[in-house]
């Protein structure tokens, strides 16, 4: 069968399942493009974005343009040497911005476990004013996190878990006991309670925490609440050990105990 010439693409005659990608390509990149910026003014709506995440949006952005202008290509909408000429220009500016933000904001994650690490090491952080914080701070924190969405009792966990990972496996001892005791001296050093190792078998561990700053002396709540502290604990000996470990609070202020208790299960 001959096709007329308007009727040929770049990639051979016309077809309908060409022209149903075609439009699946087209509303696909729109609808990319305006979730990445509502997605974008919602997460950044109460600060400004860093420069790394603003170029990564617009690599993006840029991405999804270049994809789209490949509809009229394909249909000889567009071509000659310049239009094509173009267009590989785009392609290559939407690369160099996308990994652009992607090289920026792996700087600016390094540079926060950098300060974390600082912020462990530091002796003295203010000037006039003492390092210390009144206990209702930490603690307004945590309760209003977890008032906002039960979703945060996750992030806490997993924040605690990077950090223990990150930053505080590196300044442990070997062995499970030695290492929970050095969990124990940094807990302590921190004010955020006294850690009792009450229990250790080469897969299970049970520590309790007495006064923990987070939960001690709370109004139960029905739930426990101290999970910054147990992922704290998982990530630190997962590191250590290179082996999987979780832990459960089971005894928690916010359960109305008067101490918390975290089973470590090791494997
Ligand atoms: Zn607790």
């Amino acid at each position: 069968m001959e096709f007329p010439s308007w009727l040929l693409t770049i990639f051979g005659p016309f077809s309908l399942p060409m022209l149903f990608s075609s439009i699946i390509t087209a509303v696909g990149m729109i609808v990319g493009g305006i979730f990445i910026w509502r997605w974008y003014k919602k997460f950044y709506g109460i600060a400004p974005a860093s420069f790394g995440s603003k170029l990564l949006y617009a690599g993006l952005l840029l991405i999804g343009l270049q994809q789209l202008l490949e509809v009229p290509f394909t249909y000889n909408v567009l071509g000659g040497t310049g239009s094509l000429v173009g267009y590989q220009l785009l392609e290559l500016v939407s690369a160099v911005v996308l990994f652009g933000g992607f090289w920026l904001l792996e700087g600016e994650r390094l540079a926060i476990e950098d300060e974390l690490g600082r912020i462990l090491k530091k002796e003295h952080i203010r000037k006039e004013m003492p390092d210390t914080v009144n206990l209702k701070l930490p603690r307004m924190l945590v309760q209003s996190l977890q008032w906002i969405s039960v979703g945060y009792a996750s992030a806490l966990y997993f924040a605690g878990k990077k950090l223990g990972a990150a930053i505080i496996a590196k300044e442990l001892p070997s062995g499970l006991k030695p290492m929970l005791n050095a969990v124990g001296n940094i807990f302590m050093d921190l004010g955020m309670g006294r850690l009792e190792v009450v229990d250790v078998s080469a897969t299970k561990a049970i520590v309790r925490l007495y006064e923990g700053s987070t939960a001690y002396g709370m109004k139960p709540i029905n739930k426990p609440v101290c999970f910054f502290e147990s992922g704290l604990i998982a990530g630190a000996l997962e590191a250590k050990l290179k082996n999987k470990v979780m832990v459960n609070e089971v005894l928690c202020g916010g359960l109305g105990d008067k101490y918390e208790e975290f089973v470590v299960r090791i494997g």
